[in-house]
């Protein structure tokens, strides 16, 4: 059995590798395989799965793909993350994808779909409108109609029928996911020196990328070493992380805040692979309409989501108290509207109950880490010193 080091530096090679490799030798193992890549921030992937298909999170270029014609397709005053995407696709990383899904969450998005029919990449593009209304028969039947279109674009490429038993095994290996993922997060709410921020980013990334069997196999075996007593505590502060939920921050972001003195025991950064709260229930012969119902009910707050009846405030304060922290790290890409929009209402409600706050601007490709870490560091002693 390899050691928690090997898991997590495997993980972190398959995560970051801008070939999605792992993923193009999986598909090329038959011949009824597809891959479909999926933007931020969240994407049913267990319906990819029960057609016998990998879906795939792309996530931009972060720091490793140096950007010369993305900057070409889009305007100075946007985030970084579709340029990088954009310079991936020019530069022929998903020529093996079959085809490509962008959900609804903000205009860059949008545009970007837009380019890759341009490019003529995949063999279907799907912008995926996600339902504003909540209630069943209205948003989730629409809903239906979107993720059915989606079944019906692969059933044209490799003819595999989707039955009632083929999707219900797959919300099951999904279920099975959220649930080891989040008990990796109850473990470091205990105890949070057991594993870093960045080796739990790099675990969680790479499901991203990964047969979702293969996933949950790594997932088990690093919660039995995180069962174990290791590590020792320091003296560091309890944090969230919060507004980085579709532009990755990069890793030595991560590293830098915790380096300053704080514990990320809550964030938002791969927030797809736990959107949906608690478990899809697989006792049912219509797995897609209870899919589709599972999100309108069970679904996390995200700034990309209009909920009026069930307030983020609410349920960010709600985070807050359950994670035990001290205190909230605002961290948001540059120019991304649905984060810079959300804050001042995130703020507004930390302000109102007493709860300590920062706020920073990050990019994909940000390389100096310096004044962050002067800030969080200031941020860090101030909990410490002056704790009431
Ligand atoms: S980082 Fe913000 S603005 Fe950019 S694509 Fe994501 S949600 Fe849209």
């Amino acid at each position: 059995m390899e050691t928690l080091k090997e898991l997590i530096k495997y993980c972190e090679d398959v995560a970051f590798d801008l070939n999605f490799t792992k993923a193009k030798e999986w598909k090329i193992q038959d011949k009824s395989r597809v891959l479909v890549g999926f933007m931020p921030i969240y994407f049913p992937r267990e319906i990819v799965h029960a057609a016998n298909g990998l879906a795939v999170g792309i996530l931009g270029g972060g720091d490793k793909k140096q950007i010369f014609k993305g900057d070409a397709y889009y305007q100075s005053y946007i985030c970084h993350m579709p340029r990088g995407i954009v310079e991936l696709a020019l530069d022929k990383h998903f020529e093996e994808f079959d085809g490509f899904i962008f959900p609804s969450i903000c205009d860059v998005i949008r545009n970007l779909s837009g380019m890759f029919r341009l490019f003529k990449l995949g063999r279907f593009i799907k912008y995926l409108d996600f339902p504003q209304n909540f209630q069943s028969h209205i948003g989730g039947t629409y809903y239906q109609h979107e993720l059915q279109s989606i079944l019906d674009y692969i059933y044209e490429i490799n003819g595999v029928e989707i039955t009632a038993e083929r999707l219900n095994n797959s919300i099951s290996l999904f279920n099975k996911n959220r649930e080891l993922t989040n008990k990796i997060y109850e473990i470091r709410q205990s105890f949070p020196w057991r594993m870093t921020a960045a080796d739990l980013y790099n675990v969680v990334r790479a499901g991203y990328v990964m047969p979702v069997e293969e996933h949950n196999i790594i997932l088990d075996r690093i919660i039995s070493y995180l069962n174990e007593d290791i590590g020792n505590p320091l003296d560091k502060i309890r944090v969230l992380v919060i507004g980085a939920f579709c532009e990755q921050p990069p890793l030595g972001l991560i590293r830098t805040i915790e380096m300053a003195g704080c514990y990320i025991v809550e964030d938002d950064f791969l927030l797809g692979a736990r959107w949906i709260q608690g478990n899809v229930d697989t006792r049912t012969d219509k797995p897609l309409e209870t899919l589709c119902n599972t999100y309108l009910s069970q679904s996390t707050f995200s700034s990309s989501v209009y909920d009026a009846d069930n307030p983020k405030e609410n349920r960010l304060l709600k985070q807050f108290s359950d994670r035990k922290a001290d205190g909230i790290i605002f961290a948001a890409p540059s120019f991304c509207d649905p984060a810079l929009l959300d804050h001042p209402i995130l703020q507004k409600a930390c302000n109102d109950n007493n709860i300590r706050y920062i706020s920073f601007l990050f990019s994909e490709n940000t390389g100096q880490f310096k004044v962050i870490k002067e800030q969080v560091g200031t941020f860090s002693d101030s909990i410490k010193l002056w704790e009431v």
